[in-house]
């Protein structure tokens, strides 16, 4: 049996945590014994208004359970508000070990009728409202020699979705961001994991998701991962696919592929071998992309 996973002593903020998904790992957090700084906008689904009602409401529920949270609204693409969050949770507590980016919004549209200002919106919420968040704590992290950040992708942005290029191309862009933290973390023990959760909140309420179904996605059940991704003992570069109490992991593969020598280098070539290029019989699973072209040099050196 595993131990209890504990976070007594260590700092959490967890953005959009005033309802959904985030509230969920903030509450479970702090019962867990982290102190947790609950972000929240207080926007609605598209990101329009702001209120601090909802990060308030979670951070009276988590010191009525007896345990200890301070509200901040900042949004999330404001590097000044982020600034200012990670400060202020560092005058209350001194440190930040754990980061989840959560917040998100939704404008999903067709491509041929989406606006640019909503694909620009979607990616400077998610994907610059998390880079200011980890660029905030990274320093503090590097200096603690300990930290854990945690992106929230989804299955729109690792298999698409119809009507989310906006979504689907931040939730991807998560994705890059995380391996290249995990990269430059790994020697100060900042791990760096992904998530691509389904989960029963007001961004899917509308999906037609049958009643019985939509209640066992509860977020809890998305949170259970969550908790052991950002846990000391938790992996690094992982991608966690979670939806009512299923998990697997994603992965980044690419197949063993060919190699074409010179003289028979031509895209008539390629088209011939699509089969074996695309042949998943053997797969690889690189750590950093030296890997593809570790694999093509071995592949030359073999011909010669
Ligand atoms: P949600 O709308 O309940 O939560 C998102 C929260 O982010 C909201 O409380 C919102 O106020 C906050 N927020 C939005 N913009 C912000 C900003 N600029 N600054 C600070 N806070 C901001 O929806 P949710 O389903 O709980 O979503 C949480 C995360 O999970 C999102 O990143 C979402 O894209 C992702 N996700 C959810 C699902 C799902 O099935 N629910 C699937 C895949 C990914």
């Amino acid at each position: 049996m595993t131990d209890e996973i504990r976070f007594d002593g260590q700092v959490a903020i967890v953005t959009g945590a005033g309802g959904g998904l985030g509230r969920s790992h903030a509450l479970e957090l702090a019962r867990r014994g982290a102190k947790v700084v609950v972000n929240d906008l207080g926007g609605a689904r598209d990101g329009t208004g702001a209120s601090s009602d909802a990060a308030l409401k979670v951070v009276e529920e988590i010191r009525a359970a007896g345990g200890e949270a301070i509200a901040n609204g900042a949004n999330v693409t404001k590097r000044d508000e982020v600034e200012k969050m990670v400060a202020d949770a560092l005058n209350e507590w001194g440190r930040v070990d754990i980061l989840i980016n959560n917040a998100g919004i939704l404008r999903d549209k067709t491509f041929a009728k989406m606006d640019m200002e909503d694909f620009e919106l979607v990616l400077d919420v998610h994907v610059t409202g998390s880079a200011n968040c980890a660029k905030a704590v990274w320093p503090v992290m590097r200096e603690q020699n300990y930290g854990r950040i945690l992106m929230t992708s989804s299955p729109s942005g690792l298999y698409g979705i119809f009507g989310q290029a906006n979504y689907g191309a931040a939730k991807a862009a998560l994705i890059g961001f995380m391996n290249a933290l995990h990269l430059e973390g790994a020697k100060y023990n900042i791990h760096v994991n992904a998530l691509a959760p389904t989960a029963a909140t007001r961004m899917t309420e509308d999906l037609g998701i049958p009643d019985q179904v939509f209640e066992q996605m509860k977020p809890e059940a998305v949170t259970a991962g969550v908790i052991w991704l950002v846990s000391a003992n938790g992996p690094s570069k992982a991608i966690l696919s979670c939806a009512a109490g299923g998990f697997a992991r994603a992965y980044m593969a690419e197949t063993d592929g060919i190699y074409l020598p010179p003289g028979e280098l031509s895209p008539e070539a390629v088209a011939e071998h699509w089969n074996a290029i695309s042949d998943t019989s053997n797969i690889n699973f690189y750590q950093d992309s030296n890997g593809p072209n570790m694999n093509f040099l071995g592949k030359i050196a073999a011909h010669q």
